[in-house]
């Protein structure tokens, strides 16, 4: 059994029939047993890559291999998927039970009646819907349908599970614990599980690692905490995170990095963090609002314009530049609307990044 590397995609392209080009030379794997978060803005491709690899759609040219075999050429059925679709896709006219005992009633997969409703039943005891059994979708909340259509998906025990924006229908707080709920499940189960999402909070709390996408491209495929430590890119440190990268834009010039109201030495920044030299011309400079608040002696001074209360921190809101920035403080921080504060960056974390995205620092 190939562990490491049970699903792979190798230099995957998908160009549409009107020629968009949805995906471009995508490749990484996924190791068995692991939930991997396929995360992304609208329109990235994420979906297209979930349904090439449940072959629902072919791909214009690349590789897919499960457990070391290829299945380009497998047909949908036999490539032994679990898919649970954004809008569930239940069967309106049948039960809860006829509905998760469904696959198992027909095609090659056909079981004896009485086994189809054993397995069916057990995988509704672990979704925790067996007294569901005799209703109706329509009798049922989202977060039940939701848990309908993961048994279902489970019931012929795939080799791997595709979801697709499963959370989506769902309000906030049943959003929270739904998320749970799936990763204990899939644990449980030990399925290999590719997750859709465009929500990153949600991809952090439960990916064992994310891939994040954006137009058809891989930008960085990685442990959750490396997008807020070591984010690939701009692009990447933009989209990651809450509240989101505070960008200053700064000139370098004779070994100084000088922005709207601050100025630093390059030589005041940890040298082993350089991606390469950073040579005289225009950057953009980023930091997190956790790591630029308030001290007594700081980098800047800034007006704080707004103060924002987000549950057990507060966001202090400043411009910069003509750009609004961000200092992610303590509730008990007395700062207000109003107040001019001297902000200091943690200088090992900040990055910097040139105008078209590439991180130097
Ligand atoms: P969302 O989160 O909005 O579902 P996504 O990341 O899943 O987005 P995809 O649905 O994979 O994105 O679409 C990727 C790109 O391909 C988009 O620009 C989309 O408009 C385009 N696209 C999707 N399906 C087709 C199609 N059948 N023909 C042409 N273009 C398509």
């Amino acid at each position: 059994m190939n562990v490491e590397k049970f699903v792979e995609v190798k230099n995957l392209r998908k160009v549409y029939d009107n020629g968009h080009q949805a995906i471009k030379d995508v490749s990484f794997s996924v190791k068995k047993g692991d939930l991997v978060c396929l995360l992304g803005p609208s329109g990235c491709g994420k979906t297209t890559i979930l349904n090439i690899l449940a072959g629902l759609l072919n791909p214009t040219s690349g590789e897919i291999l499960f457990d070391g075999k290829s299945v380009v050429n497998t047909a949908s059925k036999d490539r032994q998927i679990g898919y649970v679709f954004q809008n569930y896709a239940l069967y309106p006219h049948m039960t809860v039970l006829q509905n998760v005992m469904f696959p198992l009633t027909v095609g090659k997969d056909k079981r004896p009646k009485d086994e189809a409703e054993a397995t069916a039943r057990k995988y509704m005891e672990l979704t925790q819907i067996t007294e569901l059994a005799d209703q109706k979708p329509g009798q049922l909340s989202g977060g039940q349908q939701q848990r309908v259509a993961i048994a279902r998906a489970l019931v012929q025990e795939p080799k791997i599970l595709l979801m697709d924006e499963p959370l989506s229908n769902l309000d906030a707080r049943l959003r929270l614990k739904i998320r749970e709920e799936i990763r204990a499940l899939v644990k449980e189960v030990g399925i290999t599980t590719l997750f859709v999402t465009h929500d990153q909070e949600e991809a952090l709390s439960i990916g064992d690692k994310i891939i994040l996408f954006n137009e058809g491209v891989i930008q960085q495929d990685d442990l959750g905490q490396n997008f807020y430590l070591e984010p690939n890119n701009y692009f990447v440190a933009n989209f990651v995170g809450n509240p989101v990268i505070d960008n200053f834009k700064i000139k370098v010039e004779g070994g100084k990095i000088v922005g709207s109201n601050f100025e630093l030495n390059i030589s005041d920044l940890d040298s082993d963090r350089f991606k390469r030299e950073l040579t005289d011309g225009e950057y953009w400079l980023s930091v997190r609002p956790e790591n630029i608040v308030p001290a007594e002696s700081g980098h800047m001074s800034a007006k704080i314009d707004d103060v924002e209360l987000i549950g057990r921190e507060r966001i202090l809101k400043f411009n910069h530049d003509g750009l609004q920035a961000r200092s992610l403080v303590d509730l008990e921080q007395p700062i207000k609307p109003g107040d001019q504060v001297n902000l200091k960056m943690r200088l090992d974390r900040v990055f910097i990044f040139t105008p078209e995205g590439e991180r130097v620092y």
